[in-house]
């Protein structure tokens, strides 16, 4: 399961910030996941709990942002929005697109105390 290390990765930004922030809760975490990020949501919110423990985001709430995908037809020249990677062009049929948006997990915002 990918998505118990991208907590840690999420929860290790969280830590920095809270160094350089200087707060030492974290209420809520909005977290932006992609379409096409290939995460789990729900994995993601089990994994967020369990790794979040005996840090700054013990015990916050984890709200969760989905980003459409998003890609640009090399054919037609129109942005489409595709809900898998590997979607040809919904318009002329092209493919590949090249995807522009929604492979991306980020921290939107957080909300400290
Ligand atoms: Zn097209």
């Amino acid at each position: 399961m990918h998505e118990m290390s991208l907590c840690e990765g999420v929860v290790q930004l969280i830590e920095d910030q809270s160094r350089t922030q200087n707060f030492s809760k974290v209420k809520t975490v909005w977290l932006e996941i992609g379409a096409l990020a290939g995460v789990e949501k729900e994995a993601m919110r089990f994994s967020f709990a369990a790794v979040a423990r005996d840090t700054v985001a013990e015990g916050s709430k984890l709200e969760i942002i989905d980003v459409p995908g998003l890609a640009r037809c090399p054919a037609c020249a129109r942005d489409v929005q595709v809900s898998a990677r590997y979607d040809d062009c919904p318009d002329c049929g092209h493919y590949p697109l090249d995807i522009i948006a929604g492979e991306e997990m980020r921290i939107k915002e957080l909300e400290v105390q």
